[in-house]
């Protein structure tokens, strides 16, 4: 996919006069957030409600992904005095793109369309707003892009870029400066529903599922409260799931090294063989360099074949769905 997400509907959606919109809010020890950002959350579902843009039955579904501060006790507080905040608590904590999931699998049959918002509020509340306008002329997923990344540390911003190019390297489809929040229509979540994989990277699933995409470009703000949940070692780790759950591409290099070695050698051999004759080398070099040379690139090549083997595989027990369905006209 490019950076210009495609605007225009195969087909004019047929599109409630009021959707219910779901906020999906995964939060970890969000204590400090959440009496913020909830109240502000439901601000702007008033605010659509009262511009006729959604329906009063849209709602919040805060996620507790196995938090261990007062959160679940700050959701439950919530709830009772707005019921238009819904929950659910995972049993322990599986990390951002599982509470997402669990999310959305859980408003997926109550709702017209999700959109999964952090519990910080650094994903613009306003942008909301944005995304349910272009959902009702038609997009299926909206997908909030940032419009710089001055609020992030040095650090952040070119790990975060260099990690974009190296998945679009890889041949992933992945839509720049894209993180979590977006919005996804029942359709998209239906198909969604389909991909049984348990290492599932929602920002790699999304655009290769097809439908009809579109952009809102936002701000994003500081942090409310609170501290990031990522630690470092987080970072590196879910950049590493985004890559190997799903492209096999890594395994094709190791085939691509053991060729271009193979090559060295031949100019290598060409030396250690004129070295030989010369009288420049040493008894054993000859032979030791050769086989070196000749076995390490043998060894690459015939793992990269296991590899193209195991990356077949390791597609196949994906379960991935063949296709997806967009539109039926079977009547
Ligand atoms: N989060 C989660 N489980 C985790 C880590 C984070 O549900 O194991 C939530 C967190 O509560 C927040 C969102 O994921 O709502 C993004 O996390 P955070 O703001 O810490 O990430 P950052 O914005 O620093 O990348
Ligand atoms: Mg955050």
């Amino acid at each position: 996919m490019t950076d210009k997400a495609q605007t225009t509907p195969r087909t004019i959606t047929e599109r409630p006069a009021r959707p219910v919109i779901a906020l999906v809010v995964p939060c970890y020890n969000e204590e400090a957030a959440l009496p913020i950002s909830a109240p502000i959350l439901l601000g702007v579902i008033d605010d659509m409600v009262a511009r006729e843009m959604v329906s009063a039955q849209s709602f919040v579904l805060c996620v507790d992904d196995g938090s261990r501060d007062a959160t679940w006790s700050i959701i439950s507080d919530l709830h009772t005095s707005d019921k238009r905040i819904k929950a659910i608590a995972l049993a322990h904590n599986r990390g951002q793109q599982s509470a997402m999931l669990a999310g959305l699998m859980t408003v997926r049959e109550t709702c017209d369309a999700a959109i999964t918002v952090d519990a910080d509020l650094q994903d613009s509340p306003a942008a909301i707003i944005e995304m349910v306008e272009k959902y009702r002329t038609g997009a299926d997923i909206v997908y909030g892009v940032r419009s710089s990344r001055e609020s992030d540390t040095w650090f952040k911003r070119n790990s975060a870029r260099a990690f974009y190019k190296l998945q679009r390297k890889l041949g992933l489809e992945t839509v720049y400066d894209h993180s979590e929040f977006r919005l996804m229509d029942r359709k998209a979540l239906d198909i969604l529903a389909e991909y049984g994989e348990s290492n599932l990277f929602l920002r790699g699933i999304m655009p290769s599922i097809g439908l009809c995409h579109d952009t809102v470009v936002y701000d994003r703000n500081a942090r409310t409260a609170g501290e990031t949940k990522y630690s470092f070692g987080q970072l590196v780790a879910t950049s590493i799931d985004g890559i190997t759950s799903f492209t096999a591409q890594p395994m094709r290099l190791i085939f691509v090294l053991g060729l271009a070695l193979l090559i060295i050698d031949i100019a290598v051999s060409v030396w250690v063989l004129v070295s030989h004759f010369n009288g420049r080398a040493i008894s054993g070099w000859s032979s030791l360099m050769l086989s070196v040379w000749f076995l390490g690139s043998i060894i690459l090549i015939s793992l990269g074949i296991i590899g193209e083997y195991i990356g077949k595989i390791f597609v196949e027990v994906k379960h991935r769905p063949r296709y997806n369905i967009a539109y039926r006209l079977l009547d």
